[in-house]
């Protein structure tokens, strides 16, 4: 297997809280301390209000697919194709940019229900993926009453 080209995460003062939480599975929101406006990705600055004071809340990691794509090629062994990479609403209404697992990219649709998981990633990295909500068994399906 060939090396893979893809580089090191680049953390900064504004972004290492984010993969830090990815590497702990938690989904965290820059949130501005002083309108509370969410935003992401990472900055310095609030958007809204121009404050330089934030803190975090943690996303519940549900949302929707607004987008995707489907990448064939060029082909990098960091990951397996075809690559759907998905753009979703966070419940929270920041959008996150991720992969897409558990489903055939030909099955997505626009506005179906997505969760983010985390997985591993190059350089023995962690970052958000996203699923599909499982199935909730229901009452009325035998089969899918589990004992
Ligand atoms: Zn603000």
């Amino acid at each position: 297997m060939s090396k893979t080209s893809v580089p090191p995460i680049t953390r900064t003062h504004d972004n290492v809280f984010w993969f830090d939480g990815a590497q702990q599975g938690r989904l965290l929101i820059q949130r501005c301390a002083d309108c509370a406006t969410l935003r992401h990705p990472p900055g310095p600055a609030c958007p809204a209000c121009r404050s330089f004071e934030w803190d975090t809340m943690e996303s519940s990691r549900r949302g929707t697919l607004h987008s995707f794509t489907v990448i064939h090629h060029p082909q990098d062994p960091a990951f397996t194709y075809p690559l759907a990479v998905g753009l979703i609403d966070l419940a929270e209404g920041t959008r996150l940019v991720a992969d897409i697992e558990g489903v055939e990219p030909g099955d997505l649709q626009l506005g179906m229900e997505l969760e983010v998981v985390f997985g591993a990633h190059a350089h023995d990295e962690t970052l958000p993926r996203l699923r599909p909500v499982p199935a909730a068994a229901t009452p009325s399906e035998p089969d899918g009453i589990t004992a």
